[in-house]
């Protein structure tokens, strides 16, 4: 699963196969990436020594970060040992715990517990919410000339302009909320998941069995289509996306239609299907894409 936002890339587990996906994809080799890893399951990361080769013989040079649950470092560095992957970027490692919030400029990636038999991950992606839009031709209407006077409005601050004091919400638009993804999977319905996805504007979640195997959910730690549904909506997702589905679903329709029932925005996405992700404008029926 690969979030694209503007120029950068975040990569969600690196299962088998997914360097050719990734490649298909033309995801771009260079860019600022991040690799977050969920649990130390081979189907979550017997991908990662091919994406980590193909990216070098691409051409990457740009650095790559992988963070993961304890073991991620032993794991690469192992594989990089005796394989020996020619990497031409470096590589920055980092095991991260439940609880921890990655934080950069415009977003944070929280990480919480998911629930799945070994130490497993679930991470939010949430941006922070930004300054309305500027509007230039008013402020220049007001008289506030080009400059260091507009970035002072732009971050919300009043300025002087002669003796008139101008308030920034005259030439800004209403805040701009920020989108938020949640990504859980593997794991079984939990509370801590519920939290860690609150208000998502797509949560991503576990939906490995029908109903009918709800027994067999439960003893290898996966949810079904109607549990990962009810946590949508649990957590007031506006929108699901069914992920992780068994192998065994040749036609994984019947699982959509049993999330439907509970959680009507469910979508269930095909291999390389891109998905728009929308956060609403406070205060107005806007909308913006991510
Ligand atoms: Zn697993
Ligand atoms: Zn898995």
């Amino acid at each position: 699963m690969l979030i694209r936002r503007g120029p950068e890339l975040f990569l969600f587990d690196c299962g088998e196969g997914t360097q050719r996906q990734f490649l298909q994809a033309r995801a771009g080799i260079n860019r600022k990436m991040r690799i977050f890893i969920s649990h130390l399951h081979g189907d979550h990361v017997f991908g990662l020594p091919g994406m980590l080769h193909s990216l070098s013989f691409m051409g990457r040079t740009r650095e790559l970060e992988i963070i993961g649950p304890k073991g991620i470092i032993g794991l690469v560095t192992s594989v990089n040992r005796v394989v020996k992957l020619y990497n031409r970027f470096p590589i920055r490692l980092r095991e991260v715990k439940p609880g921890l919030s990655i934080k950069d400029a415009e977003y944070n990636i929280r990480v919480a517990a998911a629930q799945h038999g070994i130490p497993c991950l679930a991470y939010a992606f949430e941006e922070k919410p930004r300054a309305g839009r500027f509007d230039a031709a008013k402020a220049r209407r007001l008289g506030v000339p080009e400059g260091p006077l507009w970035k002072k409005l732009q971050s919300g601050k009043s300025v002087r302009v002669g003796r008139r004091r101008i308030l920034s919400k005259l030439v800004l638009g209403p805040p701009r909320q920020g989108v938020k993804i949640t990504y859980a999977v593997d794991t079984r319905p939990c509370a801590s998941v519920i939290r860690l996805a609150s208000g998502s504007d797509l949560l991503i979640h576990d939906s490995c069995f029908a109903g009918s195997a709800a027994t067999k959910a439960k003893e290898y730690g996966h949810s079904t289509a109607g549990e990962a549904a009810g946590i949508a909506k649990r957590s007031g997702s506006r929108m699901l996306a069914l992920f992780h589905v068994s192998a065994m679903y040749e036609d994984a329709s019947p699982l959509l239609a049993e999330a439907r029932k509970v959680f009507h925005q469910s979508i269930l996405p095909q291999d390389m299907e891109t998905v728009s992700v929308v956060a609403q404008v406070l205060g107005q029926g806007m909308r913006r894409e991510l």
